[in-house]
């Protein structure tokens, strides 16, 4: 069985939450191996972390200040880990910017096939089936590679999350950066207070709030909401305009596309941009109080009332549990 590589992005010590559905969907496709960039001396614990995960092998690159590199030894370590490998079919990284960047930096490297914002997985004789949804979701699309290795980048919450652990083999990779390093991080800023609430791209549950909040004062609920189920706060367009709350956590078309376990809709009409960025949620449970509102034709559930009376009550439901 040949190897499917993961790249296990890590912050602080610890393997992002991404890193365990990546190993489960190359389980799926073949033998799952994580590749491992490390800032010399650091994240000691991390490949016993990925061999739980399931990890049958672990590409390990111990590189001097590849915590200022930007996406560099990511893409060196990938490469290398390929060549040492003898062979893989396919390459998975996560769907956030910066394995975009590296996916795409890779695959130009290696003469392989790029797959973006992949939302499912199969193999078959053709070899590696990747899903896609075009046009906000109206259509689906299954692509093969046509040559090379496909370099797939997989959005969070496609697949299944958990493989069994497994005694892993640690490989370390020899890595060069050389004069392809020309840009560093000099410093790190965080933009405004440092939110405790889980990213909203990976989130296992997201509360979205639009426009039917009707202030920043009332958007505070929809936060209130998320606290009390421990999940992350989306808006519509309309809502981020409206300056009920910031650009980043749009979801949408123009902002940011989401699949969690659970999306509520708090006051949202269901526009189909909107739609777009949410409609691949497992549950979608929607509150509104026009019960022909559009985001009640993807909704699982739906709640048609007013937000002020449905809402507190939901987070007083919830809270005690
Ligand atoms: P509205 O459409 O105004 O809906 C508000 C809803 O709240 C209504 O259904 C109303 O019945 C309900 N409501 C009001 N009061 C209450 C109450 N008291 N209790 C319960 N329900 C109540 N939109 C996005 O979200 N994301 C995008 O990425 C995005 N990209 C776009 C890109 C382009 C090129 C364009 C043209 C538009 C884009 N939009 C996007 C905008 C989109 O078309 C909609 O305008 C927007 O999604 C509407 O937001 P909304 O549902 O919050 O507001």
């Amino acid at each position: 069985m040949s190897q499917v590589l993961v790249l296990a992005e890590h912050q602080q010590g610890k393997l992002k939450s991404n890193v365990a559905e990546l190993l489960a969907a190359a389980a799926q496709l073949g033998e799952p191996a994580a590749v491992l960039v490390r800032q010399t001396g650091t994240g000691e614990g991390l490949p016993a972390d990925l061999a739980n995960l399931g990890a049958a092998t672990v590409y390990v690159a111990d590189i001097d200040d590849a915590d200022s590199l930007l996406v560099t030894p990511q893409i060196a370590a990938l490469e290398s880990a390929v060549s040492a490998s003898g062979g893989v079919s396919a390459v998975l990284v996560g769907n956030s910017i910066d394995s975009r960047e590296t996916a795409a930096r890779l695959a130009v490297r290696i003469g392989a096939a790029l797959l973006n914002d992949v939302v499912g997985l199969e193999t078959t004789t053709e070899g590696v089936i990747a899903t896609q949804q075009a046009f906000g979701g109206a259509y689906t699309v299954r692509s093969v590679a046509a040559r090379g290795i496909p370099v797939i980048s997989l959005r969070p919450n496609a697949g299944e999350l958990t493989t069994p652990a497994v005694e892993a083999k640690v490989i370390p990779l020899t890595v060069s950066i050389g004069a392809t390093a020309t840009a560093r991080i000099s410093d790190r800023h965080e933009r405004g207070t440092v939110s405790t609430r889980p990213a909203l791209q990976a989130a296992d549950i997201v509360v979205s709030g639009g426009r039917g909040l009707g202030s920043a004062q009332n958007f505070v609920l929809v936060e209130q909401l998320a606290d009390a189920l421990g999940a992350a706060v989306g808006a519509s367009r309309a809502a981020v305009d409206a300056g009920f709350c910031t650009q980043n956590m749009q979801v949408g078309q123009t902002g940011i596309t989401v699949s969690p376990n659970l999306y509520l809709a708090v006051g949202i009409s269901g526009a189909i941009q909107h739609r777009a960025g949410m409609q691949n949620s497992k549950t979608i449970v929607a509150v509104n109080n026009d019960a022909t509102a559009p985001i009640f034709e993807v909704a699982d559930f739906g709640v048609v009332g007013d937000i002020f009376t449905v809402v507190p009550q939901l987070i007083e439901a919830v809270s005690a549990r």
